[in-house]
């Protein structure tokens, strides 16, 4: 809903309703950080994470582009399950079926 604040810090909302916000200091409940989580009643956080600028990511390339590869090559970006299916759809072989009977 819209406000007008006044130069007392009062807000004047567009129905009429006027309200001050209690300054942090007179607040009789603690205001957390954005980005706490809470787990069993206790606050959590934020992480304390690193910028992005200062992470190495790993290395990523489209899944389709790994399918392209040798069906038998071992590099990481062959390891996704994906992309060895798409490799499987390529080639034109079906997936391995389990064959074993079912217990119970
Ligand atoms: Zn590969």
């Amino acid at each position: 809903m819209a406000y007008t604040e006044l130069e007392d810090g009062t807000r004047v909302y567009s129905n009429g309703f006027r309200y001050k916000p209690v300054p942090l200091e007179q607040r009789k409940y603690r205001k957390f950080p954005p980005g706490t989580q809470w787990h069993g009643g206790k606050p959590y956080g934020p992480l304390p994470l690193l910028p992005d600028d200062d992470r190495d990511m790993p290395a990523t390339r489209p899944d389709e582009e790994a399918a392209q590869h040798t069906l038998g090559c071992t590099c990481d970006f062959c390891k996704v399950p994906r992309v060895q299916r798409l490799k499987r759809e390529r080639l034109g072989i079906k997936a391995r079926v389990d064959r074993r009977p079912r217990r119970g």
